[in-house]
């Protein structure tokens, strides 16, 4: 695989081609969830296939999304948890931001305005009230909380959001949407392995 580091900077890659579609092949962290793998996120534009993060269970991901092992030659590490970066997809029909670990950031949220689909991580606010001293000063300072998803959310006003590498710290999915509802009310999706999003 062609791997290129990136590092708190946004790119923008060109791919021309339509129908192109955002597939989650690892919805979760580094975590050991049962039901996500670690993060790891196609984009595909015709027969381009884009891969962000390699988080593991990606090979295998990508062979159940129906993307065949010869196609994956394009990866890009947005991060080794936790830096802050994001890389930004402009194809023809939409535009995809695929942010990594981040903070509320203005800088991020700058770059991704007019983003049809960003791709963003959470982590439960009411979660985070329950964690201890040392790792609420850790989330805090590498990751964004529902309530502040749903701010990126309102000033970049995409077509959809979509949430992964997700941090529910013992909340459902539906009181973690409701943190980002608080300050988004448009159409957020709280992304599992192999949902496709276009
Ligand atoms: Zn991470």
């Amino acid at each position: 695989m062609h791997l290129v580091r990136l590092a708190f900077f946004l790119t923008c890659a060109a791919a021309w081609a339509q129908n192109t579609r955002v597939i989650l092949l690892g919805a979760g962290t580094p975590n050991p969830e049962p039901d996500r793998m670690g993060p790891a996120v196609a984009v595909v534009s015709g027969d381009r296939v884009y891969i962000v993060d390699c988080g593991p269970g990606v090979v295998r991901r990508a062979a159940q999304a129906g993307i065949r092992t010869e196609q994956l030659t394009r990866a890009f590490i947005s991060h080794l948890h936790s830096d802050h970066t994001a890389r930004c997809f402009e194809a023809r029909d939409k535009v995809i931001a695929i942010g990594g670990d981040t903070t509320y950031n203005y800088a991020s949220i700058a770059a991704a305005k007019g983003c049809d689909i960003p791709v963003h991580e959470l982590y439960s606010q009411k979660g985070w009230e329950g964690r201890t001293p040392e790792w609420r000063k850790y989330h805090a300072a590498y990751h964004t909380s529902g309530p502040d998803v749903g701010r990126v959310a309102a000033q970049v006003r995409p077509k959809k959001l979509v949430l992964y590498h997700l941090l529910p710290m013992g909340q459902t999915a539906d009181e973690v949407l409701a943190e980002v509802r608080r300050n988004w009310q448009g159409e957020a999706i709280y992304a599992k392995d192999l949902d496709v999003i276009r």
